[in-house]
């Protein structure tokens, strides 16, 4: 089987030799750059399959970098994962807006860190929502049917509830800011509707019951459902 290629750009040299040393040991090929330029030039050249990409970085920095490499078709589906210190809260939401899949916060040890990756990976770079039926732990959202079941019984969600539990639920893991959400869901109808994804998101989870934590709130940052692996 082919390994996975990570490429790692991180600045703090004792800490990429940790996440080096992780990642070679669970079977991934690893590449490694020390700031934000010779990092960009080493995922062009190495074309990985995910990139552990530290947000401070001399020069060029980690958000400058994501850019880039969602502005770029050849690089575009590479999966990233935002490394970031406690604190950078509004960089993981600017991060996460403008394609990053996923972020971990320092410090974290190298378990957390592989179940991102791993996650991420099986997520996969490009998604396709393709699936007409979503099932997890007694919730079923059936989307030709256009509803949503919760051991076995209907319930009623509005037109915005329901575009959002199935995009949330379309993929399991990854977090999304407020804005992201709000992208996704409003249609050019949308002035109709109330902006607030909060209160939106209150109001499914109290339809879900007790599968209310099937949406994971994640603060300072935004919601997602949750992984079955978590
Ligand atoms: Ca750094």
């Amino acid at each position: 089987m082919k390994k996975n290629k990570v490429a790692l750009i991180e600045d703090e040299a004792d800490i990429l030799e940790v996440i080096e040393y992780s990642l070679s040991k669970e079977g991934f090929e690893v590449c490694t750059a020390l700031n934000g330029e010779a990092g960009l030039a080493l995922i062009k050249k190495e074309n990985p399959d995910l990139v552990l990409l530290d947000l401070m970085l001399p020069g060029l920095d980690g958000i400058e970098i994501c850019r880039k490499l969602k502005a770029d078709s050849a690089t575009r589906s590479i999966s990233i994962i935002m490394v970031t210190a406690k604190g950078e809260e509004s960089d993981i939401v600017l991060g996460l807006g403008i394609g990053a899949d996923d972020y971990v916060v320092k410090p974290f040890s190298p378990r957390e860190l592989m179940a991102r990756v791993k996650s991420v990976l099986r997520r996969g770079g490009v998604r396709e929502e393709g699936d007409s039926l979503i099932s997890r732990n007694g919730l079923v959202i059936d989307i030709d049917r256009h509803e949503v079941r919760l051991e076995g019984k209907k319930i009623v969600l509005t037109a915005m509830e329901f575009k959002l539990l199935h995009f949330l639920a379309s993929h399991p893991g990854r977090v999304f800011t407020r804005e992201n959400l709000l992208s996704h869901v409003a249609s050019d109808d949308a002035f109709i509707i109330d902006r607030n994804i909060d209160v939106h998101i209150r109001s499914i989870r109290k339809k879900l019951d007790k599968h209310r934590d099937l949406i994971e709130t994640i603060h300072r940052v935004g919601y997602r459902f949750r992984d079955e692996e978590d």
